[in-house]
């Protein structure tokens, strides 16, 4: 696997890759990988010529009170697994060097950014959006491989690709639990052991929820069942949201659709918990 620093070396590898008519999978992560990460890797494996993935953790989609600093960060761990994953070239960029000294612009999507976790926090999907572009604008990818963990994420980087005409298919793949069904996330290593055990209220929530949505119940008692259900485990310190959502608008659904976005956040202990299940009627 070649390990590729500055974005000027990247593009140019990229540039090569495609006059010689090769297709381009690119992985973008933040590091402290996982089998989540690394089933992202094998679909971009599976379905081009190249893997390009990268590690950054970008600072500007973190608030001010979130965890930066703490975020896991092991590359040599990180490195190893990606080459077993089949990643041809590792991208890893320094803060400097994707926001030199005068960096001036941000790209953002409206509306469908502010909604979901984009009300609990502000700025972090303009710092996505913001670092996907410039990742796109380097790694030229022919595809781009996200979580469906992060469906609000998924879906507001769709929208960018597609209101600003850029050359890249999206790809959105499924989120990998562990065996309890806990969806997999760097962050779940900052649960101490009893955390980690009340952190399956989340996916249980949501299978409870899926089961509503098959029956006559509507989407504001489904709604309402979630947050008590949450609420019931005494590790869960706040809820930020939990309800039914229509998958393109985000927004809350008054009345079931075909398909339906269920989706929680909260926060165990200090750690914030995201999870979504997609379902029909
Ligand atoms: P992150 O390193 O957390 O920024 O995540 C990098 C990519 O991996 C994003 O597209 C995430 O949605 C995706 N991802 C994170 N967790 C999972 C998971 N459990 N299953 C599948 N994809 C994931």
């Amino acid at each position: 696997m070649e390990i590729i620093r500055t974005p000027r070396m990247m593009k140019e590898t990229s540039r090569r890759l495609l006059m010689k008519g090769k297709t381009i999978g690119f992985v973008p992560t933040m590091g402290g990988l996982h089998e989540g990460h690394l089933y992202l890797s094998r679909c971009a494996r599976n379905e081009n010529d190249v893997v390009v993935a990268s590690i950054f953790v970008n600072p500007t989609q973190f608030g001010p009170t979130e965890d930066f600093e703490q975020y896991p960060r092991d590359f040599e761990g990180d490195r190893q697994k990606l080459e077993t994953a089949g990643v041809d070239i590792l991208f890893v960029p320094d803060v400097p060097a994707m926001y030199p000294k005068g960096f001036l612009t941000s790209v953002e999507v409206k509306d469908l950014s502010e909604k979901l976790c984009g009300a609990f926090r502000p700025g972090h999907f303009s710092g996505v959006t913001t670092i996907v572009c410039k990742f796109f604008n380097i790694v030229l990818p022919t595809r781009a491989y996200f979580g469906q963990k992060d469906f609000q994420q998924a879906r507001i980087i769709q929208q960018m690709i597609s209101d600003l005409n850029m050359n890249v298919e999206s790809i959105t793949c499924t989120t990998v639990r562990e065996s309890d069904g806990l969806a997999m996330s760097s962050r779940n290593r900052y649960l101490m052991p009893a955390e980690r055990k009340a952190a399956t209220v989340l996916y249980k929530t949501l299978q409870e929820a899926a089961r509503m949505v098959q029956t006559d119940i509507e989407p504001p008692v489904i709604r309402e069942r979630m947050q008590k259900m949450l609420m019931a485990e005494p590790l869960v310190t706040e809820v930020q949201y939990a309800g039914i959502y229509d998958p393109e608008t985000l927004n809350e659904r008054i009345a079931k659709g075909n398909r339906n976005l269920l989706a929680v956040a909260v926060k165990i202990g200090n750690t914030r918990l995201i999870d979504n299940v997609v379902v029909g009627l």
